[in-house]
């Protein structure tokens, strides 16, 4: 028992970080720790200013919650602490001011240790040092699993960030992370890296005979059509408005030049007004295609792309050239 916690019915035996240890030796080491008593929904008075205290939930239960002094956003989830745990004994090991909220969810009673008086525990018992080692590794584990949950919700968004909402296809963003780098490689490993850039013909007509929501429909059909027709290697990005620019890495003019072809004759056979019966085509498109050559970077290479695209809508339009 320990009736110097002035509360008899403690038993520092249910306290975690005394498991173990001789109770008779830390019950005249924690003699002057006052107990305080926490209102529901109250405060930890001040804890950042106290700073270095370990706290020792004995009845009720804490709430925790990590603020983030630069981003309410990043405010942590809370985390409970019960009759027996403790927390605060991070700000007490490294003498940094807690940012933690600590808010009594029932009412409680917490033993307040120093920092002083921890470290006498600590120095005086092996088992109260395992223990406190014992909750670090908890912590730290926690911690890492939390960091690791952050980092996969962040690939998340960041994957999301790349991709165009309307087709579905990569966007801007990606063409500009990854094409430097795709050009970069394809030169180290001399590989043959081919674009493909796509148009759709006079688009700007389709749009005010069939109005902008049937404009974009075509798009999304144009997209998949062409998303279809790519092999696993092969990306797909939205370039601008109309304009869907394609990377083949390790594909030499040729084959790119007949996947092109495939694409704008599949293009033509796409079918946008399913409900309507009207004679194909719908839709078709313009196809440029260049393959990086010697010391070319990636704005060349998009340039090359570009002129061959601007020679298929001189020479007619629904068709591939180089
Ligand atoms: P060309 O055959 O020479 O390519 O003629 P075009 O009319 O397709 O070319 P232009 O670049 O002059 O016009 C592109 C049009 O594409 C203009 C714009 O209204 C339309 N457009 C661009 N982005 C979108 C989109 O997201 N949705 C819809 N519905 N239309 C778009
Ligand atoms: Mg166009
Ligand atoms: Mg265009």
């Amino acid at each position: 028992m320990l009736s110097s916690f002035g509360a008899s019915h403690y038993k520092a035996a249910d306290i975690q970080l005394f498991q173990g240890a001789d109770l008779e030796q830390i019950s005249a080491l924690i003699a002057g720790c006052p107990v305080v008593r926490i209102a529901a929904q109250q405060q930890m008075q001040d804890a950042s200013h106290q700073g270095g205290q370990l706290f020792v939930v004995l009845q009720g239960a804490l709430d925790v919650t990590h603020v983030d002094t630069r981003d309410a956003r990043l405010d942590g989830a809370s985390v409970r602490v019960l009759p027996g745990e403790c927390v605060g004994e991070l700000s007490v090991l490294d003498e940094e001011v807690s940012s933690d909220r600590i808010t009594a969810r029932v009412d409680s009673d917490v033993l307040v240790i120093d920092a002083e008086v921890l470290w006498k525990l600590v120095d005086e018992s092996n088992n109260v040092a395992r223990n406190l080692l014992r909750l670090l590794s908890f912590r730290v584990r926690a911690a890492n699993a939390q960091l690791r949950r952050r980092q996969k919700v962040g690939e998340f968004y960041r994957q999301l960030s790349m991709v165009d909402g309307l087709t579905g296809l990569q966007n801007r963003a990606w063409l500009n992370d990854n094409l430097p780098r795709m050009v970069e490689n394809a030169h180290v490993v001399n590989s043959p890296l081919s674009m493909i850039m796509m148009d759709l013909d006079h688009f700007k007509q389709f749009n005010d005979q069939h109005g902008h929501v049937s404009g974009d429909h075509a798009l999304q059909v144009a997209a998949k059509v062409i998303s279809g027709g790519l092999r696993p290697t092969d990306s797909a990005a939205r370039f601008g408005g109309e304009e869907i620019m394609l990377l083949l890495p390790n594909t030499p003019q040729a084959s790119a030049l007949l996947v092109a072809q495939r694409l704008c004759e599949r293009l033509r056979q796409a079918v946008v007004f399913s409900e309507m019966h009207r004679p194909l085509p719908h839709i078709t498109a313009s196809f440029g295609v260049a393959t990086l050559e010697p010391g070319q970077n990636a704005e060349a290479l998009i340039s090359a792309a570009d002129a061959a695209l601007y020679r298929a809508k001189a020479d007619g339009r629904d068709r591939v050239a180089l």
